[in-house]
């Protein structure tokens, strides 16, 4: 495969080349093993000498396909696919961290994954200091210690729509020696590629965009290969590995290090391994990943300028729109566009906004973000209820706070939408 092609192109072709006479669309391998016709050639593959299939916790060729597919599109040297987003951000900062380790955070990330870090990873012996979004070189060298072992952010944070500055994360984490992993769920790589900006790692949860049609759960690690490893702080990947006899993998697999660890060594241990049929439908959802940000954001952007002239909307959040503190990062980082999430406030508070929601008939209330329907949330009402006003508003989120996840059904009937909808509130 030509990795010179544009990503709309590398959406549709990447990962599987069907030979003559195969079938042209990527199939659904459904086996878990893989029968082959000598001792000796299974044992090479079990000592990782030889490449190849044997079990499908480790490696799948449905699932390998889809791997290449998102690796040729971030522009990495490898992607390990995973069950869910959580997993892959559990195994990417598992993969170099063990228990007396430290990892510096931003604090604007998936409430999943805080509490991943916050919670289960610090009593795994893992510690964790978490940053402020807006964060000054100053305040993260602040952050570092000699036990950091990786720095974390992500580049459009969910649900704030906080667009990180990449670039500063990264300087600070490799002046110290350490990699930048950045979660790159929303913008996708069509509209971000981390690795150009410094990121060592790039996580996601495929579930969102990637996928597109809210069909299947599923992550995915990939690695830039750009990160030296060798620097004395990753013994895991610099010294012997006794469970595969003594292998060494920064020797054996060079720039493909710490990819292939995540697979041979995570995947063998905790089997988060994606089902080849989730795989499949991922890679359909690929296919027309391209298109479908292209109109997520121009759909987005169409509602945020509608919202912002209204008078009866009280607040908008879109880093399209220049009213955003975060439009000139987004200018940078995310030039043709960020995604098709939008965070607003109608007047009238918490029960203007529950009204709002219920009187939208094209648009429906789901906890699901990033799918081809156009869908909103009330966090006041549903994730964070049991929340008062003056807790919400420590939270930063607003009693009358409405995430909309805009689709790609044609504009004018989600203004349409919104319209009546607001003309139900106030009646
Ligand atoms: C949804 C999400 C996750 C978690 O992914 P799952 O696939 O639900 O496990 C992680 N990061 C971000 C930014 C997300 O939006």
């Amino acid at each position: 495969m030509d990795h010179s092609y544009r990503p709309d192109t590398l959406c549709i072709h990447a990962g599987y080349s069907p030979k003559s006479g195969e079938p042209r669309v990527l199939p659904i391998v459904q086996s878990t093993t893989f029968r082959y016709n000598s001792a000796e050639e299974m044992g090479r593959l079990f000592n990782l000498e030889d490449d190849g299939y044997f079990y499908s916790r480790i490696a799948n060729p449905t699932v390998d396909a889809v791997e290449k597919k998102i690796a040729a599109l971030e522009g990495g040297v490898g992607c390990v696919a995973t069950s869910s987003g959580m997993a892959a951000i559990f195994l990417a900062v598992l993969n170099i961290c063990k228990a007396g380790d430290h990892v510096v955070s931003c604090s604007a990330i998936y409430g999943g994954a805080f509490n991943l870090f916050n919670k289960t990873m610090r009593d795994m012996g893992i510690d964790f200091t978490f940053v402020p979004p807006d964060v000054t070189e100053e305040q993260l060298e602040a952050a570092m210690k000699p036990n950091t072992r990786v720095v974390y952010c992500e580049t459009l944070a969910n649900p704030a729509l906080v667009v990180t500055d990449i670039e500063l994360y990264a300087k600070v984490a490799h002046a110290h020696g350490v990699p930048l992993i950045v979660d790159n769920t929303f913008p996708t790589p069509i509209n971000c590629k981390p690795f150009q900006f410094g990121a060592d790692v790039v996580v996601h949860s495929t579930t969102k965009y990637m996928d597109g049609h809210a069909v299947q759960i599923g992550g995915a690690i990939v690695d830039s290969g750009n990160f030296n490893w060798t620097n004395g702080k990753f013994p895991m990947l610099t010294e012997p590995d006794e469970s595969y006899h003594g292998m060494v993998y920064t020797e054996r697999f060079g720039k493909a290090a710490y990819i292939t660890k995540a697979r041979v060594h995570l995947l063998r241990d905790i089997g988060c391994q994606p089902a080849p049929e989730n795989a499949f439908l991922l890679n359909l959802g690929l296919e027309t990943l391209a298109l479908r940000m292209e109109r997520h954001c121009s759909n987005a952007q169409k509602v945020a300028e509608f919202l912002e002239q209204d008078a009866r909307v009280s607040w908008v959040n879109y880093p399209g729109l220049k009213s955003s503190p975060y439009y000139k990062l987004a200018q940078k980082y995310l030039p043709h566009g960020s995604c098709g999430v939008i965070s607003f406030g109608v007047k009238g508070g918490r029960a203007a906004a529950a009204k709002f929601m219920e009187s939208l008939q094209l648009a429906s209330m789901v906890i699901h973000v990033a799918d081809l329907r156009t869908s909103v949330l009330h966090p006041a009402s549903t994730t964070h209820r049991q929340l008062t006003d003056e807790q919400l508003a420590e939270a930063g989120i607003g009693a009358d706070m409405i995430r909309m996840s805009v689709g790609i059904e044609n504009p004018d009937d989600i203004l349409a939408d919104i319209n009546q909808a607001l003309d139900k509130v106030n009646a």
